[in-house]
């Protein structure tokens, strides 16, 4: 038996959580989201505002996304805000707006559920639910997660260890539930010249020990703008399976997160490079 170098205790070699680990489905999972199949060869882009804000601007951020190539509409209805005092989202207005986005630009649609006694409606209304940083350690929700029949979006917590994260994901999992794509958006470190330090070892990490779909948020993760599509392409070129992009179609003058939003046309030119990127890995970008 293996033991630590300065101690006689064993070291314990657990599994970690069974239903995540990738012995248990070695070929991988795709999780299929209106027929966007996320976990395969072909990468996924979700792209939108980190707000639903208003109709104009849901709609022209939409309306951008999908002309630069994106395939699922991001856009937060109810949204986690540090500040009790900041926009805290439309709530339900905010999912009607993100359906008649989805009417009109036939992207299928991401938003955030922040609370077991939303997760009915706000199935209703999204095609995958989106489980952000902040509760992912919420049992309650991921368990109503689990009993949901939507995909869901697992945002890595800002200061879970990846054995937290797998075992936040095997809560979903346990309930029936096996619809999960994985999300690296970013941890706590001592730097402060960035929002949070993207981890990108989380990518190939999860790939080894879980076969769920793993996808990265340059957007949170780096909080910055001109740093977004460096780090998303390098996203793709370490092996991620999509990207959750924010982008707003006036960042300026954005309610959340603008300064860390992309400008339609810099989104544009993004989706062109990570097709060269994507190419150079041997995959391609799904296209709607
Ligand atoms: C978001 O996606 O807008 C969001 C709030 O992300 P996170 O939960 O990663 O902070
Ligand atoms: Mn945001």
């Amino acid at each position: 038996m293996e033991t630590n170098a300065c101690s006689i205790e064993p070291v314990v070699k657990t599994e970690g959580p069974a239903l995540v680990s990738k012995s248990s489905r070695p070929g991988g999972t795709i999780v299929d989201v209106n027929g966007i199949r996320i976990g395969g060869r072909e990468i996924v882009i979700m792209a939108g505002p980190c707000a639903v804000e208003n109709e104009e601007q849901l709609s022209h951020s939409a309306r951008s996304v999908r002309a630069g190539g994106a395939s699922l509409l991001r856009g937060g209805a109810f949204k986690p805000r540090t500040s009790p005092y900041s926009f805290q989202g439309l709530g339900r207005e905010g999912l009607e707006m993100l359906a008649r986005a989805r009417n009109e630009t036939g992207m299928s649609v991401v938003t955030e559920v922040m609370d077991t006694r939303q997760v009915a409606t706000v199935a209703r209304y999204a095609d995958m639910l989106q489980i952000g940083s902040r509760n992912m350690q919420n049992f309650p929700l991921l368990k109503e997660a689990g009993m949901s029949s939507k995909p869901i979006l697992l945002k890595r917590g800002m200061m879970a260890t990846i054995d937290e994260y797998l075992n936040a994901a095997e809560y979903i999992l346990s309930q029936g539930n096996t619809q999960v794509v994985l999300c690296e958006r970013g941890i706590r470190t001592f730097e402060t010249s960035t929002r949070y330090t993207l981890d990108l070892n989380a990518i190939p990490i999860l790939k080894q020990r879980t076969h769920l779909p793993v996808i990265v948020d340059p957007s949170h993760g780096t909080g910055i703008r001109s740093l977004v599509a460096p780090m998303a392409k390098a996203s793709i070129a370490a092996g991620a399976d999509g990207l959750l992009v924010e982008v707003h179609y006036r960042p300026d003058t954005a309610l959340c997160d603008g300064s860390q939003s992309l400008y339609p046309e810099e989104f544009k030119k993004l989706m062109e490079d990570l097709t060269k990127v994507a190419h150079a890995v041997g995959r391609t970008i799904h296209v709607l």
